[in-house]
């Protein structure tokens, strides 16, 4: 299945190379990708949680340095009246300053032994004097006698407020009563306008809790009050009162938070941010990045392809050239491959070797296939071939055809084998008495033709003489006087016709035959010698 895929493919070096590429930068696109991912992510995380922290803390001193200085100012007033409670007008101006000096109460009122209101600022409340309150913040600070801070009710006149109070004790150390002021926690007030006038950091949002997980202070009024349930976190953040968490809140929404505790009334500042909301600026950031990388990558598989070309091209043409080592001008097209590296360097070294063994074989092939294996002359094809080479490029010769005399009668007196040996003397003769450049060709049985490169019909006529006079007097073991006849003609001086001439040789040739044999005759006339 794969295999038949890679045949599909076509694949050739390059496109391995291109293939490979694409994977590894894929790959390392991918992990990367992966890697940034994570990091930025967690590194976000880290640095949300941490500046929540540091948020939480900050808001938390400040809650704190400001209820100690309630609770001082609170402390300050029940003393003043401690010198003296029964005197209505110090009641009056002691709710008075308070309420108006630093603005930090919503209400001031102090209240006697006995429940009942006995001053109050500001007036527009319109409380009643001398009517016993028994609202939680009253009915507690009596009970306590103590400096008091109480969680979260509603007021007599529907306020919910948290109340702070201060006991008032006379000179001679009997508690009179308390000195109070409250938060209206669902107003402006101190601790939301310190919340929420802060820097709003990527959709942070702070709240307060009480030990009781209450909430005092949070940016929807309508949940002022309220106990938290279902916040993943709550305990955690009860029991270590500072540091940092992820949780989910009581609408399941996940939050990064840090946290901070106001020990002065037992509170927690919690500082958040929801995680989807860090997390897809964190995405927007990625992707930023991701395209940059990208177009990196993009960059490296641009270069890879460049050089993909340089490294597979010698070996690319080198393998077509594999093909066609029989074709013309092949070791040419070889050489020219620049071996840049050492393996195109050692095939094209090959190559080029076994270019040239295969047109050595060629070569031997043809030769073996146009010689003659008896006497080592060209054959009849070969005779063909060289004709072919002669009329086409216009060289003038003459085609000599040579018979041996009366060969029957060797053969039948001497033996087959004798016969040959006589064959391959007048052979050797021939090679001898010929030059190189002339072709001798046995062409039948013990039948010759010689194409001799010349038109001149005195050299052609000597030189036939010669070999047959040579091969009369040339003595072939016991054999007496071997002869030969030889008819010769002319192209294109007799015809154009190449086998016109050849007949015209062979005609001559009978003649001889015909004449007394062991003579050699011409279709043209030899000049007269002056
Ligand atoms: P002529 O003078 O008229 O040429 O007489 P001849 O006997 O030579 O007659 P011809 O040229 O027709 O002879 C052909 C003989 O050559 C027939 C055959 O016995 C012989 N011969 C043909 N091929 C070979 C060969 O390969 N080896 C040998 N030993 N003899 C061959
Ligand atoms: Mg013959
Ligand atoms: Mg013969």
């Amino acid at each position: 299945m794969l295999y038949k895929l890679l045949l599909f493919l076509n694949l050739n070096l390059r496109k391995l190379i291109l293939i490979l590429t694409i994977l590894s930068v894929s790959c390392l696109f991918l992990v990367s990708l992966f890697i940034l991912n994570y990091v930025v992510k967690q590194q976000l995380i880290q640095n949300s949680l941490s500046i929540n922290e540091k948020y939480s803390s900050k808001i938390a001193t400040g809650v704190n340095r400001d209820v100690s200085n309630m609770l001082q100012e609170l402390q300050y007033s029940s003393k003043q009246l401690g010198q003296n409670f029964s005197s209505t007008s110090l009641r009056q101006a002691e709710v008075k300053r308070l309420k108006n000096q630093s603005n930090n109460f919503n209400s001031v009122f102090i209240v006697d032994q006995k429940n009942h209101i006995v001053a109050y600022a500001p007036s527009a409340l319109g409380l009643k004097f001398y009517t016993p309150y028994t609202t939680l913040g009253i009915a507690e600070s009596l009970k306590i006698k103590k400096t008091y801070i109480s969680a979260p009710y509603w007021s007599s006149v529907n306020n919910l407020v948290v109340l702070m109070s201060q006991p008032i004790y006379d000179v001679n150390q009997n508690y009179k009563g308390f000195i109070s002021g409250t938060i209206y926690l669902q107003k402006k007030n101190l601790i939301s306008e310190m919340l929420f006038n802060q820097f709003d950091f990527k959709k942070s949002y702070m709240y307060v809790i009480d030990q009781q997980s209450r909430i005092i202070s949070h940016p929807d009024p309508s949940r002022i009050g309220e106990k938290i349930i279902n916040n993943s976190g709550l305990n955690y953040i009860n029991e270590n009162k500072n540091g940092s968490v992820r949780l989910s809140n009581s609408l399941e929404v996940d939050n990064l938070a840090g946290f901070a505790h106001v020990p002065s009334v037992n509170w927690i500042v919690v500082s958040q941010q929801p995680t989807d909301q860090l997390l897809e600026e964190a995405n927007a950031l990625i992707l930023k990045v991701s395209i940059g990388i990208f177009i990196f990558y993009l960059f490296i598989f641009f270069i890879v392809w460049r050089i993909s070309h340089f490294i597979s091209s010698p070996l690319n043409h080198l393998a077509k050239m594999a093909s066609m080592l029989s074709k013309n001008g092949t070791q040419d097209k070889i050489s020219q491959v620049d071996p840049w590296y050492f393996e195109v360097f050692k095939f094209r070294t090959s190559l080029l070797l076994s270019s040239k063994a295969f047109d050595k074989k060629v070569s031997e092939l043809r030769q073996h296939i146009n010689i003659d294996p008896l006497t080592g002359l060209y054959n009849r094809r070969g005779m063909q071939y060289f004709l072919d080479e002669l009329i086409s490029t216009n060289t003038h010769f003459a085609v000599l055809a040579i018979d041996i005399d009366f060969f029957k009668k060797i053969n039948d007196t001497y033996g087959h084998d004798r016969g040959d040996e006589v064959l391959k003397r007048l052979a050797l003769l021939m090679q001898q008495n010929f030059r190189s450049h002339d072709f001798c060709c046995r062409t039948g049985g013990e039948e010759f033709i010689v194409l001799m490169m010349t038109s001149d019909v005195q050299i052609a006529f000597n030189v036939a003489e010669r070999l047959r006079k040579s091969m009369q007097a040339s003595q072939v073991d016991e054999i007496e006087k071997i002869t030969i006849s030889v008819g010769i003609a002319f192209w294109p001086i007799d015809s154009k016709d190449i086998k016109q001439v050849c007949r015209m040789a062979d005609n001559k040739l009978y003649e001889v035959k015909n004449n007394g044999r062991n003579h050699v005759r011409m279709t043209q006339n030899l000049p007269k010698h002056n």
